[in-house]
């Protein structure tokens, strides 16, 4: 009997890693002034590759940042099949430029990929791709300790047409953009909503995948704890609405009585890379870590009791982001300022993602 596999890998396989150069490398640092917001500094170029079942992947073009020529009944814009990854690139102390955990990033890619009916974009390819890009633009990455450039890839389905269904057509993008710290500089901590009101992922949904719609899904509260003066949402699970979750897009830790805490990987939990790195970090440190569920009850009678000394949040963008304020419904709770674990586990991961400690779990890749 034929075997589905054989067709799906063989339309997916990249035939051809040929790259068209349609715009020069970039030769001059980015200027961005000293605190660039996140996500709005581009570097000039954007790496594109299309995909159409039964042909496979097309060769790629290295061209100008600019507008897309996509039909307006696409599927992506339609009904959201799109799927996307954060990654960054820092300079290294020798001047040369290293991708924090590429690999990592890439398999995550896929499965995001795979949760969507995308065309499963193999994890060889996605490291070739980006490190390309990175290659293109190094030289757009300018000096400075808090500096990185960070990498969006994409992929998208771009079939015209307006009937459901998973897309014939597929593009995929890398964009990149030089960013500083997530929050701007200075601000040394965030303040929190756990909202009771909405949900992030159910059982069942796309919650541990990089889906464009989860994030949609969130906006609404994330304007409201903004006009509240408020920076982030912690979510609570859809089931019992009990359990913590995550941010938007950001995991959560919580330090109880010494022992780092976070909420174990389910399918409405997105797998973090910075995640997988601070537990790494942690044990090595010998600080006892559990992944396991964390009732938003425990955590608030551990931070009446001054057992929950800090709260955390963790993820590419921000690194690690100390919560200096949660609030649920009326009740709020103001952090210590001390955050020993939270600076601690930074400092570690910071200083190996830009080449100022050793790689002992091989998570730097130069390109
Ligand atoms: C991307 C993301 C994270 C963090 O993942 P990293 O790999 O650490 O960047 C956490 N939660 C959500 C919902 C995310 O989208």
């Amino acid at each position: 009997m034929e075997r589905p596999q054989a067709a799906r890998v063989s339309s997916t396989a990249i035939r051809d890693l040929r790259i068209e150069e349609r715009i020069a490398p970039a030769t001059e640092a980015l200027d961005c002034g000293p605190n660039p917001t996140f996500g709005r500094h581009f570097t000039p170029a954007m790496l594109a590759l299309e995909w159409r079942e039964g042909e496979g992947w097309a060769q790629g073009r290295m061209e100008k940042k600019g507008p897309l020529p996509i039909d307006p009944s696409c599927i992506a814009l339609n009904y959201g099949q799109s799927i996307f990854e954060g990654l960054k690139a820092y300079r290294q102390p020798d001047g040369g430029v290293a991708v924090f955990r590429i690999r990592d990033h890439a398999l995550r890619f896929e499965r995001s990929a795979r949760r969507v009916a995308l065309p499963e974009f193999p994890p060889d390819a996605f490291v070739e791709m980006v490190t390309r890009f990175v290659q293109h633009q190094a030289r757009a990455i300018p000096e400075g300790p808090e500096i990185a450039l960070y990498l969006r890839p994409l992929l998208m389905g771009t079939e015209p047409g307006l009937g459901i269904r998973a897309a014939k057509e597929a593009m995929f993008l890398v964009m990149g953009a030089i960013v500083g710290p997530y929050f701007g500089r200075g601000k040394t901590s965030v303040k929190v909503r756990v909202s009771e009101e909405f949900v992030r992922a159910a059982p069942g949904g796309t919650g541990s995948a990089k889906v464009a719609g989860n994030y949609a899904s969130g906006l609404l509260a994330l304007r409201q704890a903004w006009d509240e003066g408020l920076d982030q949402v912690m979510y609570l699970d859809a089931v019992h609405r009990r359990f913590v979750e995550e941010m938007e897009g950001m995991n959560v830790f919580v330090v109880h009585n010494g022992t780092l805490r976070t909420p174990p990987l389910t399918d409405t939990i997105l797998p973090g890379v910075t995640r997988q790195s601070l537990i790494a970090l942690a044990k090595a440190r010998e600080i006892p870590v559990r992944e396991e569920p964390i009732a938003w009850d425990e955590v608030a009678a551990g931070l009446r009791a001054g057992q929950v000394t800090e709260i955390f949040a963790a993820g590419t963008a921000a690194v690690v982001a100390p919560i200096g304020e949660i609030r649920r419904g009326n009740d709020v709770w103001v952090l210590p300022d001390k955050r020993p674990v939270a600076e601690l586990l930074r400092r570690e991961l910071r200083a190996i993602q830009s080449g100022g400690a050793p790689d002992p779990h091989g998570w730097r890749t130069v390109v």
